[in-house]
């Protein structure tokens, strides 16, 4: 069984981009420019944003955090972001979510300049990656096919299996394994919360990939001997005996499925590290294409 390191795959593409992002310094251009916008103080948001800017400055981005407060109307966030998309010195833009109830999710989204959209929620980009355009491909989706290709992983006439169908994973995740792309070609089933013979669909599976956001939801007897299995989750777990009061969950009941599988991502360590490479790529894209750089 092997186990898909995400440090080991996302510490190869960050030595990339950074020597992408010397190289564009030595040639006299500005570095590339994240900016994050954070809404509130969520626990959780606060470590994905903080590990993103402390990424960014990893490699030689420049990184701004925008914090507003938990109670932002809507149309104060909608005019930063508007700023954001107006100043040529950024190169791209997130906006962290989940946001607060009193703000339109898919509003912010569409607000994102596409040439910006490094997160690459925004339906333009959505519906160039479902006609295989080149686009911003969704962080995480992006990362697992990056983890895939470092590891060589078969995927031509596959079954994939994918438990959730969420816009920022399930879905985007389902067409990248579908289309005709490397990485891809596989045979897509998509399940999710309203799928009734799921264990029967799961055991069908030469790569299972779990994004539903229920800890230690896929069991051994989900999987079939000799999968792949991509675990996406991350949930926060009570636990009084851990340092913080909590621990972190994947959607894989890890001790388990991991010697039945052929190749596993543990959580935390795997899909998450590829996330934040998925998301530098895209930045550094959207800098040479936005300033004209090959
Ligand atoms: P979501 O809540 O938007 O979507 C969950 C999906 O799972 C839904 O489509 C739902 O239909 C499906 N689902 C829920 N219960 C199910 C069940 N019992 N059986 C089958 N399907 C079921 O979540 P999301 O944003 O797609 O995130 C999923 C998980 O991935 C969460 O744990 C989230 O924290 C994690 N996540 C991790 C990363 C990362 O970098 N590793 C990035 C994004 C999300």
């Amino acid at each position: 069984m092997l186990v898909l390191d995400g440090k080991l795959v996302s510490g190869s593409v960050k030595e990339s981009l950074k020597a992408e992002t010397t190289a564009l310094l030595e040639k006299g251009y500005r570095a590339p420019h994240l900016a994050a916008i954070l809404v509130g103080t969520n626990g959780a948001s606060e470590t994905y944003v903080a590990s993103k800017v402390k990424n960014c400055e990893d490699i030689g981005f420049v990184s701004s955090l925008v914090r507003l407060d938990e109670n932002v109307d809507e149309a104060t966030l909608l005019s930063t972001i508007a700023q954001l998309n107006a100043d040529p010195g950024v190169d791209g833009i997130l906006v962290q979510l989940p946001l607060p109830k009193q703000i339109n999710e898919h509003k912010v989204i569409e607000a994102i300049d596409p040439r910006k959209d490094v997160d690459g929620f925004h339906p333009s980009s959505a519906g160039k990656l479902m006609q295989g355009l080149p686009s911003f491909i969704p962080a995480t989706p992006y990362g697992i096919m990056l983890m895939l290709e470092f590891f060589n992983l078969p995927t031509k006439g596959k079954h994939a299996v994918v438990i959730g169908r969420s816009n920022i994973v399930g879905r985007p995740m389902s067409i990248l394994l579908s289309s005709n792309i490397p990485g891809g070609n596989c045979t897509v089933t998509v399940c999710h919360s309203h799928t009734p013979n799921l264990k029967e669909i799961c055991l069908q599976a030469d790569i299972l990939v779990a994004a539903l956001g229920r800890p230690e939801f896929v069991k051994a007897d989900m999987v079939k001997p000799g999968a792949v299995v991509i675990d996406v989750g991350i949930t926060r777990v009570d636990d009084p005996t851990a340092k913080k009061g909590f621990r972190i969950k994947g959607d894989v009941a890890y001790a388990e499925v991991a010697p039945l599988s052929s190749a596993i991502t543990p959580v935390p360590g795997g899909v998450g590290l590829m996330t934040i490479a998925g998301l530098l790529k895209n930045t550094l894209q959207a800098y040479k294409t936005n300033n004209g750089i090959v």
